[in-house]
């Protein structure tokens, strides 16, 4: 995760800092090394959501073109009491997620259904060859500015 609570306020991970997780409100580390972008990790191991994927440059790179205050909030159904950190929750309420592994079908159906309106940002440069399919597999732009995109290549983050 990006952001902690520490005594009190939403900070980034900077070395040797304890804080608490914004959602389940139980302790997180600080993990400040040389070849992982800097985070927070739960200090149980485990993570407080099961759809959290592990942070990468690219993640921190779409989450920063946010506002920090839209940036991985918590959202939890009024009903069911599940909650989910989204990486970015506009004021508006729109979910964006970015996903760059591989996901289960169901769990793709599983996070529209629990944040109703959302969309899916997905890593097309992943490898080079998912570069060069995704510009090849993708129609061309409409007048409003969408394309259809018809995936064929081997990935299968894109196939699913
Ligand atoms: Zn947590």
């Amino acid at each position: 995760m990006k952001y902690a609570f520490v005594g009190g306020t939403r900070v980034q991970a900077e070395p040797k800092l304890s804080g608490i997780c914004p959602s389940c409100k139980s302790e997180v580390i600080s993990k400040c090394g040389k070849h992982v972008i800097w985070h927070w990790a739960h200090r149980s191991r485990s993570s407080c959501d099961p759809w959290w994927e592990n942070e990468t440059a690219w993640h921190r790179g779409w989450k920063n073109r946010f506002p920090a205050e839209w940036q991985e909030i918590t959202h939890q159904d009024p009903v069911s009491r599940d909650r989910h950190i989204a990486d970015v929750k506009t004021s508006h309420g729109v979910v964006v997620e970015f996903q760059r592994s591989t996901i289960d079908p169901v769990e793709v159906t599983a996070r529209e259904q629990f944040y109703k309106r959302m969309v899916w940002v997905i890593d097309g440069t992943r490898s080079e060859l998912d570069s060069s399919t995704f510009n090849i597999s993708r129609g061309t732009l409409r007048e409003d500015g969408l394309a259809q995109l018809k995936w064929w290549g081997r990935s299968r983050l894109f196939h699913r």
